[in-house]
């Protein structure tokens, strides 16, 4: 999802494939390329939801633990407004379902 992001408003903007993430999961081949602050928020969601004491851990929207902290969530937010339609409008909810439920 932040990949989709990155690469639609961040166009200009260097890329890095990611990696920061891997540590905590294996996130495999699906790797964005992300600019510095879309990696940077990858990786700070990754770190939050290794972190996450609910398991399984529930839908963001209904987490009680509120774990992103408030600029961080308002970040969040915005690449998932711009990210889920686009990926409803291709038809890849699978990949909705992967990310994050
Ligand atoms: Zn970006």
């Amino acid at each position: 999802m932040v990949g989709i992001f990155c690469r639609a408003n961040h166009r200009d903007a260097p890329k890095a494939r990611f990696s920061a993430g891997d540590v905590l999961f294996d996130i495999g081949k699906n790797r964005p390329e992300l600019c510095a602050g879309c990696a940077e928020l990858l990786d700070y969601g990754l770190r939050k939801l290794a972190k996450c004491p609910l398991n399984p851990k529930p839908a963001c929207k209904k987490c009680p633990v509120h774990c992103y902290e408030p600029l961080y969530r308002d970040r969040v937010r915005a690449v998932m407004r711009f990210s889920g339609p686009y990926l409803i409008k291709r038809g890849r909810l699978d990949l909705i379902f992967k990310f994050y439920l």
